[in-house]
């Protein structure tokens, strides 16, 4: 078998399988996984069209995962993208006031995180196996609100796993913390921390860098991993749909096969742009990548100038997937964006760890131009999503919206014409009381689970059947902690 390796962001000397670094999920010292070379795609783009999603995940994963044996990995993806989408398409492309939208949250919990979360358990169990890991792995992992449901929904009742998932108390959606707080399964568990994402998700590097409780829990048998974007086993699933939305828009005749199109991505952790990037470095025509951001617009400011700071306020805002001050996959862009130069990451994580700054040498700066960057607040997303579904009868999530209002200014500003997908991350079912709100006032201030039957009427359609028996399941989670508490709840619930 021909074993493709993975380094470390923070330290070249670091050489693994990708089994070991989907176990792992970070490296020791901190970094990230990356592999080290990325893969050229081996298909051409007239093949993807005639793929269905399933053939098309198999042909680009393999690519990453060389070390998985064909009949694996294949079951990894069966399971994984099956009846559990409402649409045998995966991820359907509409095509909206001349924007294509890639919706990506047909599967179980609504959003994008499906589209990696479905999988990765999979890939988990069969990296164990490769790996003769005996232990119990237990996912921990931090959540702005998405990936914490999708994750408990992938790893609930998976032999050999447990999940906890920590998530921002007072910053999530009424649906989205509805969502987690019911969640059945005897290995999940669930807990608000009186911080914002930034706080739970230091707080769960912390428990992954802490080499003492490590040796603890071996001792009784679990092992750390992460179920969250650092994780290169979510990294990679994601890669995919940026191929199958450009065979799709070569089908509805938007564009000729080898012509290039644009990509804007909802940014939060820089997970989905990066996947984008990974497509682009494979093979796939992208002229420029898109990245919006909301009013925690660090993103946005370090396109402008090459200087992340955050340094600033921090704020709650309606997309609230998105609250995000640090980053954590713009690591790995930057090793690749200085030609893998772990030295330059080292010092620049430390900086931001250290003094909350840094900023990138020049020759870095030129290398940046592939990328544009923008940001909406609350109001401009209200108005986007009203403005979308008046002319088109087309209702966004908030997140959606911040990208589309990022793309609309971009193109105004810029005139670039190139056919664009737009990363449609949520379903509007997820964020009924901004997106309502947004269309008419009358809505405002009404709880979430009586508008989420507004927005059935509204949208003369079922609801989703995951979210429809929400309000009446039993609230199995109650936990809140404070920040500093979180290695102590690790350690009771881990016995
Ligand atoms: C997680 C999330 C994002 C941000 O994605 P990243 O990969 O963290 O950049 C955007 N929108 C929604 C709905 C999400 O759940």
């Amino acid at each position: 078998m021909n074993v493709s390796e993975y380094q470390s962001t923070r330290n070249r000397n670091i050489n693994i399988t990708c089994t070991e670094a989907i176990l792992q999920g970070i490296s020791k010292e901190g970094g990230l996984f990356v592999p080290k070379a990325l893969p050229k795609m081996d298909f051409t783009l007239e093949n993807i069209l005639e793929f269905d999603y399933q053939t098309l995940a198999y042909r680009v994963m393999r690519l990453f995962f060389d070390d998985f044996k064909v009949e694996d990995l294949k079951e990894c993806i069966n399971k994984a993208y099956d009846e559990k989408f409402d649409t045998s398409v995966i991820a359907p492309l509409k095509t909206i006031l001349s924007a294509h939208f890639l919706e990506l949250f047909h599967g179980p919990t609504l959003a994008f995180k499906d589209m990696a979360l479905s999988i990765l358990p999979y890939l988990m169990t069969t990296s164990k196996t490769y790996q003769q890991e005996d232990k119990e792995i237990v996912i921990l992992t931090a959540t702005s609100g998405d990936t914490g449901k999708a994750a408990l929904e992938g790893f609930a009742n998976v032999a050999g796993t447990r999940i906890i998932v920590f998530f921002p108390e007072d910053g999530v959606s009424d649906v989205q913390k509805r969502q987690m707080t019911t969640q059945k399964g005897d290995n999940t568990f669930v807990v608000g921390i009186k911080g914002n994402f930034d706080d739970a998700q230091t707080g769960v590097k912390q428990i992954f860098a802490d080499a003492e409780l490590e040796k603890e829990l071996a001792q009784k048998g679990y092992v750390f991993s992460s179920a969250n974007s650092i994780n290169i086993g979510r990294l990679v699933p994601q890669v995919v749909y940026y191929f199958y939305a450009y065979g799709q828009l070569v089908k509805e005749g938007s564009i000729k096969v080898g012509e290039r199109m644009n990509v804007v991505v909802p940014t939060g952790n820089f997970g989905n742009i990066l996947a984008a990037y990974y497509a682009k470095e494979m093979g796939l025509p992208i002229h420029k990548f898109i990245c919006a951001s909301n009013k925690n617009k660090v993103l946005t400011d370090f396109f402008e100038k090459g200087i992340y700071d955050r340094r600033r306020d921090f704020h709650i805002t309606n997309s609230p997937s998105m609250d995000i001050l640090i980053s954590s996959n713009l690591e790995r862009f930057l090793y690749h964006m200085s030609n893998e130069n772990a030295e330059l990451v080292n010092e620049l994580m430390g900086a931001l760890k250290d003094q909350g700054v840094y900023e990138i040498p020049e020759d870095m700066k030129q290398n940046m131009g592939l990328f544009a960057a923008g940001y909406a607040d609350d109001e401009v997303t209200a108005k986007t999503i009203r403005k979308v579904y008046d002319e088109e009868n087309y209702l966004m999530d908030t997140h959606t919206a911040v990208a589309y209002a990022v793309y609309e200014d971009y193109k105004n500003r810029t005139q670039d014409m190139t056919p664009t997908v737009i990363a449609s991350t949520a379903s509007p079912y997820k964020f009924t009381g901004s997106v309502m709100g947004a269309i008419d006032n009358q809505y405002k201030a009404q709880d979430d689970f009586i508008l989420l039957k507004e927005m059935e009427k509204l949208l003369n359609e079922k609801m989703p059947s995951t979210i429809r028996d929400l309000e009446t399941m039993e609230i199995k989670h109650k936990t809140i902690c404070e920040v500093d508490e979180m290695k102590q709840v690790v350690r009771a619930f881990l016995g």
